[in-house]
């Protein structure tokens, strides 16, 4: 397809926030990338335009069916200016598996990173440079076609947005309180909870609320047959250090392939500690717990990189993690990552993509 990408700069520049009041996306900066698909053209006129409003058909099957899907990636500025992005083509692979799940049309990955790569530079400025701060890219593909029939749409946008984004971490990497839901589920196997797509963070909206309506941050999820096995926390993907080894949920299907879980993986591979991908019951969690072999539990994904976990509230009974400090490993973990997506340690995956 046409890699030529039209840039049209806007005449009239926002006023940037100050560093303290950038919380997460809420700020978007001066330009965003647009490109159209139809049936018979394929996907065109990719071009970079002033951040605006777009108008669409109330009809679009977007706001009916629910078909569209997104990413969420992170571009970097080192201290001497330099820009990094961390595994984007990672991004780009999982972005056309949730298309192929959600009957888009496939995107070409290399248009697509050239576009971010455009954008990114044609907003350099946003992108803040402080400790912990990035510039947030948030791609999706929306489906515009104005009719009411349950069918793929004929017609879609892909948008890339970028909003700058403060320390998730302002005090330092923090512990926190995970309620176990027994109720609701996120995703089954077969569904769509491999994708990223809307639906699956709508449903999980409920829980969420009443996990927050408790004092708990995030929740657990389930499986959504069995009832028993962990899936995922938050929106993030969940690892435990049991025994001197670490276990993680398998991509069994219902749980998203997340860029940091695979990193992290390979991370700890390297360090020569044994990982297992597998089935893991919460009766086996607590069981681990009970008999003293439960060490560190965290989240990971591209919003917090590790999020240690403090305390796990299964049924009413309160498991204390490490005491509800950061463990050394999520430590070790949280300092490496972060030190290689910044630029002040050596990368030796090659992940980093200036
Ligand atoms: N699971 C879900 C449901 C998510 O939305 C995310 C965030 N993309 C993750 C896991 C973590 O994935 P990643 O490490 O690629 O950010």
């Amino acid at each position: 397809m046409d890699l030529n990408i039209s840039v049209e700069l806007t005449s009239a520049k926002k006023q940037k926030p100050e560093i303290d009041q950038l919380s997460f996306g809420k700020y978007f900066t001066d330009h965003m990338f647009i490109m159209d698909y139809d049936a018979g053209k394929g996907w065109h006129d990719p071009r970079i335009i002033p951040y605006q409003p777009i108008s669409l058909d109330p009809a679009a099957k977007v706001f009916h069916y629910g078909q569209t899907v997104f990413e969420g990636m992170k571009a970097y500025k080192t201290a001497e200016g330099r820009i990094l992005m961390f595994r984007p083509y990672k991004n780009l692979q999982r972005l056309n598996r949730s298309n192929a799940r959600l009957s888009i049309p496939a995107l070409d990955e290399n248009v697509i990173m050239e576009a971010l790569r455009k954008l990114v530079l044609v907003d350099e400025e946003w992108i803040p440079d402080e400790q912990g701060t990035s510039l947030y890219i948030r791609p999706f593909v929306i489906a515009t076609q104005a009719t009411l029939g349950v069918s793929p749409s004929e017609q879609y946008h892909f948008m890339i947005i970028l909003s700058p984004v403060g320390s998730y971490y302002a005090e330092g990497i923090n512990p926190v309180s995970i309620f176990v839901e027994s109720e609701y589920v996120r995703a089954v196997t077969g569904g769509v909870g491999n994708a990223k797509t809307g639906g699956n963070y709508a449903a999980g909206l409920k829980a969420q609320q009443e996990a927050t309506d408790k004092g708990y941050s995030q929740v657990l999820w389930l499986d959504g047959v069995h009832r028993k096995y962990i899936e995922e926390v938050g929106s993030m993907n969940v690892f435990f250090k049991v025994g001197g080894k670490v276990i993680t949920p398998a991509l069994n299907g219902s749980i998203l392939d997340g860029v940091t879980r695979d990193s992290v993986i390979q991370l700890l591979r390297y360090w020569d500690i044994e990982v297992e991908e597998r089935a893991i019951s919460i009766n086996e969690l607590v069981e681990a717990y009970r008999n003293g072999t439960l060490e560190e539990a965290f989240g990971t994904g591209t919003a917090a990189v590790i999020s240690p976990i403090g305390e796990l509230n299964w049924q009413g009974d309160k498991l204390a993690l490490n005491e509800g400090r950061t463990g050394p490993l999520s430590a070790k973990i949280y300092d490496f990552m972060t030190g290689i997506q910044r630029g002040t340690l050596e990368d030796p995956f090659g992940w980093v993509v200036k």
